[in-house]
């Protein structure tokens, strides 16, 4: 009777951002360094208010959340990125 070892969390799939996919989008492409220059790369991990898409969104790994974060705050120290929008 192990029925309920089912982890599906289909109930969060409502949202555009909460697709079905964890796996690390850096880690398939095999990046090991984020270059802050992608700016429209990195766009696609900050929300419409400029924050960074907590990993649970974006199902990127922890290794690459920080290289990410870390590149994010590169490319808004440079005004390719927003700090905040609006
Ligand atoms: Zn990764």
């Amino acid at each position: 009777m192990a029925d309920d070892n089912l982890q599906d969390d289909d109930a969060l799939s409502t949202s555009p951002y909460h697709r079905k996919r964890r796996i690390c989008a850096f880690c398939v492409e095999k990046v090991d360094h984020i270059d802050y220059k992608q700016h429209e790369m990195l766009r696609r991990y900050v929300t419409e208010h400029g924050r960074i898409r907590p990993r649970r969104q974006t199902g990127t790994c922890a290794r690459h959340q920080r290289s990410l974060a870390a590149a994010v705050k590169r490319a808004r120290h440079l005004a390719l990125l927003p700090f905040v929008a609006d």
